[in-house]
């Protein structure tokens, strides 16, 4: 019972992730056209530039197709720039950037500013009974959060983090899971777990054969 989980490959850090849901027990296969996301039970939005990733999914007809399923309910797990992808809102987009939305969040495009822009560090995190280590890289925050959303994991509120102090990291809305950082990297398959389960579990209750 192994649900086809597909990782959006036109831009991005695709290799990881498939590796990490194939570890895992997923079926995994890259998605570059129509025909691949209508096998999949699920997809990951990969780590990568969302300003690039929006045009390309839309110049190979795949930016509609994703939003209808997105609308149908099937789970999106964004990393980094795909959870800017999955945002309703972005601050500090390019004009024309547009989002495949979702998510009642608001998301800060490149929010740790430069010259933090790459760093890790252990967060507590929703579920799991272990700190996740988490690598961040020109990564987002997430500015505002609707109601509807749940929070998984926020920076420690402490004042060494500066402005980035309890700033929102991961979420959950419904079918839709997103974080700012890269769970691909770094060996620990925990969240990656958590979205297969949750593909799993749509899968039993929509009926879906996942072989
Ligand atoms: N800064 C990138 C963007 O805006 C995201 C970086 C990443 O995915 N590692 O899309």
């Amino acid at each position: 019972m192994s649900p086809t989980i597909g990782v959006f490959a036109l831009q991005g850090d695709v290799r990881e992730h498939l590796r990490v849901l194939d570890a895992v027990g997923a079926h995994a296969m890259g998605v570059r056209r129509l025909g691949e996301l209508e096998q999949c039970d699920g997809l990951v939005i990969p780590g990568g530039e969302s300003t690039t990733m929006f045009k390309l999914a839309r110049t190979f007809d795949l930016f509609e197709p994703i939003r209808q399923r997105v609308k149908e309910g099937m789970p999106v797990f964004g990393t980094c720039a795909g959870m800017i992808m999955l945002a309703d809102r972005v601050e500090d987009g390019t004009a024309d950037q547009e989002t495949l939305g979702g998510l009642d969040i608001t998301v800060r495009r490149n929010a740790f500013g430069r010259q933090v822009a790459s760093f890790e560090g252990d967060l507590d995190f929703a579920g799991l009974d272990d700190p996740v280590h988490a690598i961040f890289i020109r990564a987002p925050w997430v500015e505002q959060a609707g109601p509807g959303v749940e929070v998984l994991a926020r920076i420690d509120d402490d004042s060494a983090a500066g402005a980035a102090a309890g700033r929102i990291v991961a979420v959950r809305q419904g079918s839709l899971m997103a974080t700012s950082f890269h769970p691909e990297v770094g060996g620990d398959d925990r969240i990656h777990r958590m979205f297969v389960d949750l593909v799993s579990s749509r899968c039993l209750t929509t009926g879906t054969d996942t072989d």
